[in-house]
C-alpha cells in the first residue's frame, strides 16, 4: 500500500487514510489519478505502441524462412522446369512436332533421379509421360516417353531419352 506524508505532522500515513493516525487531523482527499498513472493507462500506451509498431512493419515475431523452406521452394520450381524442358526434348525427337498433343502437366511423372542406393542425385531429374503426334506416315500415335535431365545453371541438358 502506497503512503503519503501528513501535511500537518509530516509523518507517513496510508495513502487512502482519511485521518492521520499520528496527529488525528483530517487528511485532504486524494486527488483522482491521471489516466496515465494507472495500470490501465500503461496497458493502453503499450497497446498503442504495438499497433504503431505493426503499422510501421516492425515484424519482430515473423517466422523467418529456414534453409529447408528455401530448398523445398527451389525443388518445386525445378520440378516445373524439368517438365518444360522434357517437353522441349521430346518435341525435338518427334517426326511432326507441330501435331503434338500433350497431356496436362498433372499427367507427367516427375521426380528427382536417385542412384542405385536410392540417394537423390543433385539437379538430375526424371520426367515421363506420353504425347500424341503424327508419325512419318501421318498417323496419330501415342508415344510413351522418358527423359532424364540435368540442371546446369539456368539451362537443362538432356542425359537420356527413351520413347
Ligand atoms: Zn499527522
Amino acid at each position: 500500500m502506497a503512503t503519503r506524508k501528513c501535511p500537518f505532522c509530516k509523518e507517513k500515513v496510508k495513502e487512502d487514510a482519511m485521518l492521520c493516525k499520528h496527529c488525528k487531523n483530517e487528511l485532504p482527499p486524494l486527488p483522482p489519478k491521471k489516466w496515465y498513472q494507472t495500470w490501465w493507462g500503461l496497458l493502453l500506451v503499450l497497446f498503442g505502441l504495438m499497433i504503431i509498431a505493426n503499422a510501421f512493419g516492425l515484424k519482430t515475431n515473423q517466422k523467418t524462412e529456414t534453409p529447408e523452406d528455401i530448398a523445398a521452394k527451389q525443388t518445386d520450381i525445378d520440378s516445373i522446369d524439368a517438365r518444360s524442358w522434357a517437353k522441349i526434348y521430346v518435341e525435338k525427337s518427334l517426326k511432326a512436332p507441330t501435331t503434338a498433343k500433350w497431356p496436362s502437366g498433372a499427367d507427367f511423372g516427375v521426380g528427382q533421379y536417385k542412384d542405385k542406393k536410392g540417394k537423390v542425385v543433385k539437379d538430375v531429374w526424371e520426367v515421363s509421360g506420353y504425347v500424341d503426334a503424327q508419325n512419318s506416315f501421318g498417323a496419330m500415335i501415342r508415344t510413351q516417353w522418358y527423359v532424364k535431365l540435368k540442371k546446369i545453371g539456368n539451362s537443362w541438358i538432356l542425359l537420356e531419352i527413351k520413347s
